[in-house]
């Protein structure tokens, strides 16, 4: 399982951090991404809060959710930074749906 080392969004270069340690004792906030336009970076986990390899789709679900928030940091709408549910829905539901699109129209291959 790979991710690129960067992506470019509109002029900036995204630094991508995988596999990244997150560092929660609390399992139930354990996080599995991370985006940050300031620093020009997005953190993904490979493991899960019980410590166990996630699987490419979660993986590259949880890719996808990042580069929503920082397409949506840097083209300074910021509607889904607020934190709330209804943004986490919003850009989880569009997160799924292109994943599924790439994978079906085989830009993403994802292992058995
Ligand atoms: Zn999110």
């Amino acid at each position: 399982m790979k991710l690129p080392k960067s992506i470019k969004i509109g002029a900036h270069k995204i630094k991508i951090e995988f596999p990244y340690e997150f560092e929660n004792e609390d399992k139930s906030k354990h996080q599995l991404g991370n985006s940050n336009f300031t620093l020009s970076r997005i953190r993904i986990a490979k493991f899960n809060c019980d410590g166990e390899e996630m699987p490419a789709s979660m993986i590259w679900a949880t890719f996808i959710h990042e580069l929503f928030h920082m397409i949506d940091a840097i083209s300074g709408h910021q509607l889904f930074l607020d934190g709330s549910r209804k943004s986490e829905l919003i850009v989880g539901t569009f997160s799924e749906i292109i994943l599924q699109i790439l994978v079906d129209n085989k830009y993403i291959k994802l292992e058995s």
